[in-house]
C-alpha cells in the first residue's frame, strides 16, 4: 500500500482537501486504484452533531454516515463511494481506546496517547485501506500544523514514515504564498509552517502553494532553498475559476509524475485521460 499523506499549514481554507481529490484523480487517470481518508481533529464522533454555519454541508453518506463534506468532493473527484470509516476523528478514536479499555484489552497498562491512541490511529488508517483494496491510500489531516488537537494524528503518521518502507509514503505540505501590497510573493509563512511540521519530526516531499498567482520562478526557487524539498516538488495551486481546474493545475506542475517517481510507481498502462 502506498499512503500519500496530506497536511496543512498556515491557516485553514487553502485547499487540502481540494488538493487530496485532485491528487487522487490524477492518479486514478493513470489506472491506479485509489481511496481516501479525511483525518477530523475535534471531539465530534461525527459532523451529524455540527451546525452547517460551523464548519459547513454535513455530507451523508450510503451508510448513512454523516461526515465532512471534503468526503464529497473525494467520492466526486475518484467517482467513488465511501464509507463512514473512511472519516477519522478524535472522537471515534478515543471512543474506541475507551472502550478497550473498561472491557480490560489493556489491562495492567497505562493507556496513553503514546502509543495507545496512536495505535489505534495507525490500525484504522491501515485496516480502511487494505479493506478498500486500493494501490493508493490518501490520507488528509484537517486542521493546520500545530493546533494541539492534530499532534497524535500527526504524531501517528510520523511512526507510519519509520514503519513503512521509504517509497510507500509520500508527504505533501499544503501551504499559503500571499502577496504583500507591492505585488512580491512571500514565502515566510510557507518557511515558518514547515519549520513546525520538521519540529514534529516530518519532512514535506512536496510542497503545494495556494496563491493568487502562479508561483514565479525566483519564489519555486526561494522555497525550495529554505524548505529543503526540491523545485519540481514545488507546485503552484494558484486561484482558479473552478475547483475542477486544480486535477489539471496539479498535472500540469508536475505533482503527478513526481509523486510516481517518489512513490517508485511505474506507468499502468491503463492511463484514462477522459476526465
Ligand atoms: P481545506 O481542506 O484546506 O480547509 P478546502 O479544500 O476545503 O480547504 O478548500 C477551501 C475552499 O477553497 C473551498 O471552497 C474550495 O472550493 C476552494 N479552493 C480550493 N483550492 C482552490 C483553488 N486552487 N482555486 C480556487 N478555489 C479553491
Amino acid at each position: 500500500m502506498k499512503y500519500i499523506i496530506v497536511t496543512g499549514g498556515v491557516m485553514s481554507g487553502l485547499g487540502k482537501g481540494i488538493t487530496t481529490a485532485s491528487i487522487g484523480r490524477n492518479l486514478k487517470n493513470k489506472g491506479y486504484k485509489v481511496t481516501a481518508i479525511k483525518i477530523d481533529p475535534y471531539i465530534n464522533i461525527d459532523a451529524g452533531t455540527m451546525s452547517p454555519f460551523q464548519h459547513g454541508e454535513v455530507f451523508v453518506l450510503k451508510d448513512g454516515g454523516e461526515v465532512d463534506l471534503d468526503l464529497g468532493n473525494y467520492e466526486r473527484f475518484l467517482d467513488t463511494e465511501l464509507t463512514r470509516e473512511h472519516n477519522l476523528t478524535t472522537g471515534k478514536v478515543y471512543e474506541s481506546v475507551i472502550s478497550k479499555e473498561r472491557r480490560g484489552e489493556y489491562l495492567g497498562k497505562t493507556v496513553q496517547i503514546i502509543p495507545h491512541i496512536t495505535n489505534e490511529i495507525k490500525d484504522r488508517i491501515r485496516r480502511v485501506a487494505a479493506k478498500s483494496g486500493a494501490d493508493v491510500c490518501l490520507i488528509e489531516v484537517g486542521g493546520t500544523v500545530g493546533d494541539i488537537e492534530s499532534m497524535p494524528f500527526l504524531e501517528a503518521v510520523r511512526q507510519m514514515s519509520r514503519e513503512e518502507p521509504k517509497e510507500n509514503l509520500a508527504f505533501v505540505h499544503v501551504t499559503l504564498v500571499p502577496m504583500d501590497p507591492q505585488g512580491d510573493q512571500k514565502t515566510k509563512p510557507t518557511q515558518h509552517s514547515v519549520k513546525e511540521l520538521r519540529e514534529l519530526g516530518l519532512k514535506p516531499n512536496i510542497i503545494v502553494t495556494r496563491c493568487p498567482e502562479p508561483l514565479l520562478e525566483a519564489t519555486v526557487s526561494k522555497i525550495s532553498l529554505f524548505c529543503d524539498v526540491p523545485e519540481e516538488a514545488v507546485i503552484s495551486a494558484h486561484d482558479a475559476k473552478d475547483i475542477y481546474e486544480v486535477p489539471l493545475m496539479l498535472e500540469k506542475y508536475g505533482l503527478t509524475d513526481y509523486l510516481m517517481k517518489h512513490l517508485e510507481l511505474s506507468s499502468t498502462g491503463a492511463e484514462d485521460d477522459s476526465w
